[in-house]
C-alpha cells in the first residue's frame, strides 16, 4: 500500500518524495509506504488551512451548515469503520475488536459536535454604562494543529477535529509515524463529505523532524495534542514563544483502588481491564493495583487466576485478547521497566518472562506481567510503562489510600472498587484526577469531559465544553450616545 497526504484537497506525496514504511508488529513485516512529510510540507499545509479558514467557502458557511458536513463524515466512518479498524491494527497491533467498536462509535463525535456547532450562544451584558449596547460571542482561532498518539489515532483525531471544525476552525492533523495510515485513509473522506478543499489537511512524518515546524508556525493559532509528557513538554515550550493556547492530553499512572467491602469478583475484571486492554497500551491504564491489607492476597490471587487465561496471538483473531505491542521501541523499553522491578525487589506473581513463546507468532509480544509487594517509590510504580505490567501495592485504610494514589506526577484517572454508597461519592473528591470511576473502568464518551490533572495535561476533551478549548471570547462595545467626549478619561 502506498499512501498520499491530504493537503488543499489534493492528494500528494512529501515534496521531497520521501516515504518511510509502516510495520506490522504482528508479523514484524513492512506493509505500507507513508510519506515523509519535511517541513515544506508543513508550510503548503498550515498555507492551504489558513487560505480555507480566511478567504474558502468554510467562513461563510453557517454553523448549521459545518454541522451537515460533520454528520456527513460521522456516517462515512461509520460506513468505513471494518476497513479503518483494519489498518489501525495492521499498523499498531492493537485487537481488531478493540479498534472495530471504536470506528464504530466514533461517529458519535461528530454527530454530537456537529449537532452542537448552531448551538453555541454569544451573551448580552447589562453593562453599567450608560447608551451603550455591549455583547460578547465566540470565534475560532483560525489554524489548529492537532497531534496525534499511535494508540488511538482516529479516535484521538475525532476527539480534536470534531469541536474544533464545529467551531469554525480549519486543521492540520499530523499522526504519528507508528500509525499514520488510517488517519491518511481517513483524509479522503473530507471531499465526500463535502469539506471544501484546506479545511481538514493531514501531513505524515516524524515528530522530532516536523514538529517544531509545525507547534511553532506562527499561522498556527491552536494546538492540540495527545502522547506523552515528554513531547507535551516540548510543545509547550515552543507554542509558549507566541503565547499560543495549548491542549494537552498526556499520561498517566493511575491508581485503580479496591476496598475490603467491593465487589470482588467485579473489582479483579476491573483490574484485569486497567491494565491488560489494549496490551496496556491506554494513558488510562490503571497500573497502580491498590488492595486493601485484610484481603489482599485472596484478591491478588483471583487477579492472576484471570491473567493467566488472556491469550495471546493474532489481533485480528476474535479468540486473541493480547495483542503485540506497537513498535520495537515499545517493547524494548516495557522489558527494560521489568529489569527495574526486578532489581528494585518487586515481587514477580506472573509473567514477565523476556522471551515470549514462539507458538503465539513472532510479534513484539510481553506477557501479562504483575508485580507484588511493590512500594510507591519503586521506578515501576512511578513512571509509565505503557505496557501489560502491573504493580499491586497494599494499602491499610483509606488514607493511606489516597495519599498513595495522589502520590504521583500524573492526575490523569483514577478507579475505585467498593459497596460502601458513602465512600462512592466521598471519596473521588479527594483524587487528583480528571476522571474517577467508581466499579467499572476505561469507560469514555464523547459527552464527558475528559483531561488529566497535574502532568497529565491541560484542558478537556469531549462534552460541551471540549468546544470552548477551539473558541476564543470576544467582548464588542457599541455606543448609542450622541457624542464621545473627553477622551482623556477611562469610560
Ligand atoms: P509521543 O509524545 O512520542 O508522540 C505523540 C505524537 O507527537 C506523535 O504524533 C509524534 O510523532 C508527535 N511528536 C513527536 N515529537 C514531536 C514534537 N517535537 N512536536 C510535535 N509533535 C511531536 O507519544 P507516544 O506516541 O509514545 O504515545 C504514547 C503516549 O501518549 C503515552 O504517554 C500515553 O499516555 C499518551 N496518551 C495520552 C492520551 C490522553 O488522552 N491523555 C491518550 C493516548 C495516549 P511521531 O510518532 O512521528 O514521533
Amino acid at each position: 500500500m502506498e499512501y498520499r497526504m491530504l493537503i488543499g484537497g489534493e492528494a500528494v506525496a512529501a515534496k521531497s518524495g520521501e516515504t518511510f514504511e509502516s510495520v506490522n508488529p504482528y508479523d514484524q513485516q513492512p506493509w505500507a509506504r507513508v510519506p515523509r512529510a519535511g517541513p515544506e510540507d508543513v508550510d503548503t499545509a498550515v498555507a492551504a488551512a489558513r487560505e480555507a479558514f480566511t478567504t474558502g467557502p468554510w467562513p461563510r458557511l453557517t454553523p448549521t451548515e459545518r454541522g451537515r458536513l460533520l454528520r456527513n463524515l460521522g456516517d462515512l466512518v461509520a460506513s468505513h469503520a471494518e476497513e479503518l479498524a483494519t489498518l489501525e491494527t495492521r499498523d499498531n497491533g492493537k485487537l481488531y475488536s478493540e479498534m472495530l467498536t471504536q470506528l464504530r462509535y466514533i461517529p458519535q463525535w461528530y454527530y454530537y459536535f456537529g449537532g452542537l456547532a448552531d448551538k453555541i450562544e454569544g451573551m448580552v451584558h447589562p453593562v453599567d454604562k450608560p447608551d451603550i449596547f455591549n455583547f460578547s460571542h465566540h470565534e475560532p482561532y483560525g489554524v489548529v494543529a492537532a497531534i496525534t498518539a499511535w494508540n488511538s489515532p482516529l479516535l484521538l483525531a475525532a476527539y480534536k477535529l470534531a469541536p474544533a471544525l464545529a467551531a469554525g476552525n480549519t486543521v492540520v492533523l499530523k499522526p504519528s509515524e507508528h500509525a499514520s495510515c488510517s488517519t491518511l485513509r481517513f483524509a479522503e473522506l473530507f471531499a465526500l463529505a463535502g469539506f471544501p478543499p484546506g479545511v481538514v489537511n493531514v501531513i505524515s512524518g516524524f515528530g522530532p523532524e516536523i514538529g517544531d515546524a509545525l507547534t511553532g508556525h506562527p499561522d498556527v493559532a491552536k494546538i492540540t495534542f495527545t502522547g506523552s509528557a515528554t513531547t507535551g513538554r516540548r510543545i509547550n515550550a515552543v507554542a509558549g514563544q507566541d503565547f499560543k493556547s495549548v491542549t494537552l492530553e498526556l499520561g498517566g499512572k493511575s491508581p485503580n483502588i479496591v476496598f475490603a467491602d467491593a465487589d470482588l469478583d467485579n473489582a479483579a475484571n476491573g483490574a484485569i481491564a486497567g491494565i491488560l486492554a489494549a496490551s496496556g497500551q491506554t494513558c488510562v491504564a490503571g497500573s497502580r493495583l491498590l488492595v486493601e491489607d485484610s484481603i489482599h492476597d485472596a484478591f491478588l490471587e483471583r487477579v492472576v487466576a484471570i491473567a493467566r487465561t488472556a491469550r495471546s496471538g493474532d489481533p485480528m483473531d476474535p479468540a486473541t485478547n493480547i495483542g503485540p505491542v506497537a513498535t520495537k521501541a515499545q517493547y524494548d523499553k516495557i522489558r527494560g521497566y521489568l529489569e527495574i522491578a526486578e532489581a528494585e525487589g518487586a515481587e514477580r506473581v506472573l509473567g514477565g518472562t523476556p522471551d515470549p513463546d514462539p507458538a503465539i507468532g513472532k510479534g513484539w509480544f510481553i506477557e501479562p506481567t504483575i508485580y507484588a509487594n511493590v512500594t510507591n517509590a519503586m521506578r515501576i510504580a512511578r513512571e509509565e510503562v505503557f505496557g501489560p505490567v502491573l504493580s499491586v501495592i497494599r494499602f491499610r485504610d483509606e488514607d493511606e489510600a489516597v495519599h498513595i494514589a495522589n502520590d504521583t506526577r500524573y492526575g490523569l484517572a483514577a478507579g475505585i472498587w467498593s459497596q460502601n454508597l458513602k465512600r462512592c461519592i466521598e471519596l473521588p473528591k479527594r483524587l487528583r484526577a480528571g476522571t474517577v470511576w467508581v466499579n467499572t473502568y476505561r469507560a469514555v464518551s464523547y459527552m464527558t469531559p475528559f483531561g488529566g490533572f497535574k502532568a497529565s495535561g491541560t484542558g478537556k476533551e469531549n462534552g460541551i465544553e471540549a468546544i470552548r478549548q477551539y473558541l476564543q471570547l470576544k467582548s464588542v462595545w457599541l455606543s448609542t450616545a450622541d457624542s464621545f467626549s473627553n477622551p482623556f478619561t477611562i469610560r
